[in-house]
């Protein structure tokens, strides 16, 4: 049996965690949750089949937690996926070729802030040193902003695609 991942929401219809099939379904057979959407695979036990479900609610109230997420560059590094946002190198979580750049350098009083900080390579962030991006002709493609809790909580990470209308980023 294929085991997938399933998304939890509370009663609420927040998010809550990610399980897999097998647990999954034995909340819906204990009459805990119900099924929001399914995946289009079966699981077949000895007299009968179910749906795989793909998102569940709870029918128990948890409460919805979600702790902002604190800026520091470990984190700045993995809201970047540990990539130059300069040249796209993509380096190892420990590389001592990683740094934190500041997009308007603190030189020129840019903040220390997630939408003022980008993960670059050693040689761009060297290179670009005290200068602008404007200064250099340099885009970035993509705004920083805020890593999110559910880019920090691996278990979020390559969401299904159905998933996605109940993550509020
Ligand atoms: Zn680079």
């Amino acid at each position: 049996m294929k085991n997938e991942r399933v998304l939890v929401l509370n009663n609420a219809c927040e998010v809550h965690d990610v399980t897999n099939s097998k647990s999954a379904l034995k909340l819906l057979l204990k009459g805990k949750a119900e099924a929001l959407k399914h995946y289009d695979d079966n699981i077949l036990s000895i007299n009968q089949t179910y749906r795989i479900p793909s998102v569940i609610r709870l029918f128990e109230h948890f409460k919805f937690y979600r702790q902002p997420i604190r800026y520091c560059a470990a984190n700045v590094f993995l809201r970047d996926k540990f990539t130059c946002q300069y040249c796209f190198k993509k380096m190892h979580n420990k590389s001592p070729d990683m740094t934190l750049d500041h997009v308007i350098p603190q030189s020129l009083g840019g903040p220390s802030t997630w939408s003022n900080s980008v993960t670059a390579c050693k040689r761009c962030n060297s290179y670009k040193g005290n200068k602008t991006l404007s200064q250099l002709g340099w885009v970035l493609q993509k705004e920083p902003g805020r890593l999110t809790f559910y880019q920090f909580h691996h278990k979020f990470a390559n969401p299904h695609p159905e998933w996605l209308e109940y993550f509020y980023i």
